[in-house]
């Protein structure tokens, strides 16, 4: 796969279709040269946050986006604004030591309120509809029970449930009041509106360098334009290896895949996560139709890691569709026969420790990024673009998302 690839597209998401999103991907315009401050390349949930703070602090900027804002992992995820990021707080403790799982935990909370703020200002959907993590075997029913005693004793808000909260075979339950839902392509397109920059969708970056023969600064090259800028942000996700090697072993690619129903009446009207992490579900409010949501199942992933963990094409495939149909017939049986409409799959930008990356290219001065989110996007994402910005801005020191890290 090469950069000028990205634009290749094989599966719709529910939200793309609902807000009309334009799928034509090609610039059509002749090759310009454009001059601006900033130029951010990518127009997921990162670009289009970056574009914002950028409008509030008043620099110029412009983006280069491959195919469409909300046409990548942003228009294609479960839209679930959850705390935390790995799997359950006693394996982020375990994983990050226990200053660090405090300080995530924080930030996915901060993270969570601002988008919401956001969503509410831009008329977003979005619902504080709680979150469940379900236990599906006596060990991830362990970590619970861990992760409540640790949760309890850092004052983080949680209900631990001991049994089966739903009565549908679980094992025992973490409920997380505040957390909720979101329509993320359109709080992507809304975000990226409220910026009001120039976005120039269909243009592909194809490299970046130093600009000796325009004066100073920065080259970018596109499909549809070469722009001259004093720094860029690259905000590519799954596909900044791309771009440059430095994140060739850094941001691995990893498919994703959903599957929604029809509407049908609501019987779980909250953000279910279990699994570990691997299976999340939720209904969708259907507008204009009280009492019903279309039921969302996705994950599956750790069941068919081979064909997944690699650079594909937006293409479902029939094991990981079945086997989220699987799961939807042993815990929500009475689900199991509600006809599908919409099958998507969504490309993520995995580390290799499941936390994010942000600093400064070592050979490419002035070209930042923030990027590998994994399965957190929406957790994390405004409030850590914030901090890329704080970086690019004013020199602000990353923190726990330092680029330069050593991963284990
Ligand atoms: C199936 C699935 C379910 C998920 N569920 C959730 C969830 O419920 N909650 C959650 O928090 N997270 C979830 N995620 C993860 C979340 O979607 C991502 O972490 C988040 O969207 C990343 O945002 P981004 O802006 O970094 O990347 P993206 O939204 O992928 O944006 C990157 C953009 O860069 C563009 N681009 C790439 N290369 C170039 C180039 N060379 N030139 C120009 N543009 C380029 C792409 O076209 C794309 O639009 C899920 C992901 C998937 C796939």
């Amino acid at each position: 796969m090469k950069a000028d690839d990205v634009r290749s597209f094989a599966s719709v998401s529910y939200w793309q279709q609902s807000i009309g999103l334009p799928l034509t991907e090609q610039s059509e315009e002749e090759h310009v040269h454009i001059e601006t401050d900033l130029c951010i390349v990518g127009g997921g949930v990162i670009g289009s946050s970056i574009a914002w703070f950028a409008r509030q602090a008043g620099i110029d900027a412009l983006v280069l986006e491959a195919r469409q804002p909300a046409l990548g992992a942003t228009g294609r995820n479960a839209g679930m604004a959850l705390c935390g990021i790995a799997d359950s707080y006693a394996s982020a403790v375990e994983t990050y030591g226990r200053a660090t799982a405090r300080e995530l935990w924080q930030l996915t909370i901060d993270n969570r309120e601002m988008m919401f703020g956001l969503a509410a200002t831009l008329g977003v959907p979005h619902q504080r509809c709680g979150s469940w993590l379900l236990a599906d075997c006596p060990e991830e029913a362990a970590a619970l029970t861990e992760s409540a005693r640790l949760l309890r004793e850092d004052g983080f808000e949680h209900n631990f449930h001991p049994g089966d909260p739903f009565g549908r075979g679980f094992l025992a339950g973490l409920h997380r009041p505040s957390d909720g839902v979101i329509h993320p392509a359109h709080f992507n397109r809304a975000l990226m509106d409220a910026a009001g920059v120039q976005v120039m969708a269909g243009s592909p970056v194809t490299g970046i360098r130093t600009n000796a023969d325009h004066g100073s600064g920065l080259r970018v090259e596109s499909v549809g334009a070469t722009i001259h800028a004093r720094r860029v942000l690259l905000a590519t996700n799954a596909y900044s290896s791309l771009i440059h090697p430095f994140f060739q072993d850094k941001v691995l690619p990893r498919r994703g895949q959903i599957q929604v129903t029809e509407p049908v009446p609501l019987v779980f009207p909250v953000a279910g996560y279990s699994h570990f992490g691997y299976y999340y579900f939720r209904q969708v409010a259907e507008p204009g139709q009280p009492g019903m949501g279309r039921w969302l199942m996705g994950g599956a992933r750790h069941l068919n890691f081979a064909a997944e963990n690699q650079f594909t094409d937006e293409s479902t495939s029939d094991k990981v569709q079945a086997d989220l149909a699987a799961y939807t017939a042993q815990y929500f049986p009475e689900l199991a026969n509600a006809p599908i409409s919409h099958r998507w799959a969504g490309t993520m930008g995995f580390t290799q420790d499941g936390l994010p990356l942000v600093g400064e290219l070592p050979d490419l001065p002035g070209v930042f990024y923030c990027v590998g989110f994994n399965g957190h996007g929406m957790g994390l994402g405004v409030k850590v673009a914030e901090r890329a910005f704080g970086m690019m801005t004013e020199g602000a020191h990353p923190g726990i998302f330092d680029g330069a890290r050593e991963m284990g």
